[in-house]
């Protein structure tokens, strides 16, 4: 069996979502879109079922898997549906979709309900990627509220720099929305993991939590109050003691300052490491912090062996409890949401 493991500590899940769910002070979603970040959507929900206010995906198809394996609390759809149609299976499995948009809004209404559903009306507050305008969002709202077929209205938006705290346009988003809802009836939902962390005066009714559920903090760095769910592991299996002075791995990118110990490791870009990581990405040997030498290949890359102890069959964290994945993203120029989703081929191992 090839060695790259990804260990998913479902007990760290759960410890996140009440720490998370504490945080806040009111209700919580567990959001569990793109295969619960990588780690795996059905198993997440299971884990979570008994605790969790409720759950959210991108789409429907991602909502009726869940479904079918069992999960029945409240799933949201936070792209709401792409075609009129996905209504009838919204209304079938009792679905909350997000309602983002003007064509959205009339095909809901137009739709014969059989259950009286519960939409999420979402405001574009100023991030412009989705949502009505603050002024066309009373008469989407009325026009919700008036209808029978509709159950509640819980009104959204979503920041686009709650991860910058130092940034004013939070606040200013906030502020367009609390006046713009003023007067709406319903639940107020605004706030993802770095609201929740950053930002205290927008939690309110719904927190939305994505990775910080998984451990991971959207601030960067380490923050011991949340544990990170995810542990990918491999192994040594190849092992070379060089010269100084020779290139290791594609393009030569990488010479030997010095006589070195290079391990050869079941991990690359194809597993969804990311190649853009360079030589001095962390890794950790038997749980003593290392680096990557030279270039990321599809299926190996090589790392420094630090003494004799090390090698064939020793073990190499990627990222989990030595290494943080925002260190590995750091060095990779990306954020640790695209390196968890981008998991794959390695074995899943789940630990209650
Ligand atoms: C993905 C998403 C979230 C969760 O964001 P995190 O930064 O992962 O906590 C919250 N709200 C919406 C609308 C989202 O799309």
């Amino acid at each position: 069996m090839r060695p790259l493991i990804a260990h998913i500590r479902l007990n760290h899940l759960r410890q996140n979502y009440q720490t998370l769910k504490a945080m806040h002070g009111g209700k919580m979603l567990a959001v569990l879109k793109a295969n619960a970040y990588g780690h795996g959507a059905v198993r997440c929900a299971q884990a979570l079922a008994d605790l969790a206010d409720g759950f959210a995906v991108a789409a429907i198809e991602e909502a009726l898997t869940l479904r079918e394996a069992g999960i029945t609390q409240p799933i949201v759809l936070l792209e709401g549906v792409f075609e009129a149609a996905e209504y009838a299976l919204v209304d079938q499995h009792r679905l909350w979709p997000v309602v983002q948009n003007a064509w959205q809004l009339e095909a809901l209404l137009a739709h014969c309900w059989q259950h009286p559903v519960t939409v999420w009306l979402k405001m574009d507050s100023g991030m412009h990627r989705a949502g009505f305008f603050p002024h066309d969002y009373a008469p989407a709202h009325q026009a919700l509220s008036q209808s029978p077929q509709v159950a509640a209205v819980v009104n959204m938006t979503h920041f686009a720099c709650a991860d910058e705290p130092h940034k004013n346009m939070t606040a200013e988003q906030m502020a367009v929305f609390d006046l713009a809802v003023a007067d709406l009836p319903g639940d107020i939902s605004v706030a993802n993991s770095a609201a929740i962390l950053a930002h205290p005066n927008a939690h309110r009714h719904w927190g939305r939590t994505g990775i910080a559920l998984y451990g991971v903090s959207p601030l960067g760095g380490a923050d011991s109050r949340f544990l990170p769910v995810m542990r990918l592991s491999s192994k040594v299996f190849g092992e070379r003691v060089l010269p100084p002075g020779e290139p290791i791995g594609y393009g030569a990118a990488f010479v030997t300052p010095q006589s070195t110990r290079a391990g050869l490791i079941a991990c690359g870009y194809a597993d969804g490491y990311p190649r853009h990581a360079g030589t001095g990405t962390p890794v950790a040997i038997d749980g003593e912090r290392s680096r990557l030498l030279g270039r990321v290949s599809m299926d190996m890359m090589t790392v420094q062996l630090a003494d004799h102890h090390q090698g064939i069959g020793s073990e190499v964290e990627l990222w989990g409890d030595v290494i943080h994945i925002n260190e590995v993203a750091a060095a990779a120029g990306t954020i640790a949401y695209e390196l968890l989703c981008n998991v794959k081929r390695a074995h899943f191992v789940y630990e209650e």
